[in-house]
């Protein structure tokens, strides 16, 4: 399938911390044909590149057809991607550490032109997948907000954010988990785990960004609470923010879920991608139960200011107020 090249290509770009139901947003959004989901691009380098972990769809990287023709179409193949010089270039410009320079009106020539050179990997591979599949929009959920800020630099790059966030507590509690990641094909290996403490400096620190962001490119924010309390509605407005039509079939997984959704060619994220089984929107709430009083009083108390303008306060936390965003 091929469709008109789109001069500028749109990517709804997913950010926020990690464990804020990214990856199940992502699925739900790719079930309408005009949206391609990718999954966490800026891991393509190490872990697809790299490693040649699995794709969504179950295929190694270099054995995914999809993958193939994006890598074909954005460089003229993979091979021709200098790793080395792309990881380089990922350190002097996609850091947390960069923002402060990122989010500045200008920039030196030489910083400029490092970033627009990263940014229009990015570029690259999402005007791939939408040729690949014949999308009008990608979905990046990569989430880092210096991912986020560099392509706020991109020529010719539509660029919609969208800023999710979850309850700092909820987030805590799944970042403490052990879970094994089945895209590592040899051997086996874990996804990464935090302290409560560093979890909420993470947190804090994501969800400022995307505040200093929102005054620099177009961002909607939106609460995993919210979206798991309504995602139809949730749907029906990530496809405006979008730029999307309305679209009754891009919901109709949520009241007659076929036996197998379509899985998505994504790289990285939560093993959700490849549980295969029908799609299923519900709020995880196991920290109000699981989270040891200590951690949750360290994680309540660090990440206050921010609970108090989202909304996550008290005993019920998220139930009892919701902000629009
Ligand atoms: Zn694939």
């Amino acid at each position: 399938m091929s469709a008109p090249e789109q001069a500028e290509p749109r990517v709804l770009f997913v950010g926020g911390l990690g464990r804020s139901g990214s990856t199940l947003l992502e699925l739900l959004l790719a079930q309408s044909a005009d949206v391609c989901a990718v999954g966490e691009v800026v891991h393509l380098w190490e872990r697809a590149l790299g490693a040649d972990e699995r794709c969504g769809c179950g295929e190694r990287f270099t054995a995914c057809p999809f993958w193939q023709r994006v890598g074909d179409h954005a460089f003229g193949g993979w091979s021709a991607v200098d790793r080395d010089d792309v990881l380089a270039l990922k350190d002097r410009v996609d850091r947390t550490r960069h923002i402060p320079r990122l989010a500045k009106n200008s920039l030196s020539a030489e910083q400029l032109a490092d970033v627009r050179r990263y940014a229009d990997l990015y570029t690259r591979i999402y005007r791939a997948a939408l040729a690949a599949t014949g999308a009008r929009v990608v979905v990046d959920s990569s989430k880092h907000a210096s991912l986020a800020f560099a392509l706020r630099w991109a020529e010719g790059l539509d660029l919609r954010v969208l800023h999710l966030v979850r309850d700092s507590r909820a987030v805590a509690y799944s970042w403490g988990k052990q879970v094994r990641r089945p895209e590592v094909v040899d051997g086996e290996d874990f996804m990464p785990t935090f302290s409560p403490f560093e979890v909420s400096k993470l947190w804090t620190a994501q969800n400022a960004a995307f505040h200093l962001l929102a005054a620099r490119a177009q961002v909607l924010r939106l609460r995993y609470e919210d979206f798991t309390a309504d995602p139809a509605g949730t749907v029906r407005r990530l496809r405006e923010f979008a730029g999307l039509p309305d679209d009754p079939e891009a919901l109709r997984i949520l009241t007659d879920p076929p036996p197998a959704p379509f899985r998505a060619h994504s790289i990285a994220g939560n093993p959700l991608r490849f549980s295969g089984g029908p799609l299923t929107v519900r709020r995880d709430e196991a920290w109000r139960s699981r989270l040891p009083r200590r951690s949750r009083a360290v994680v309540s108390l660090a990440t206050l200011p921010f609970r108090v303008r989202y909304g996550y306060l008290g005993q019920r936390g998220s139930d009892e107020s919701v902000e629009k965003a």
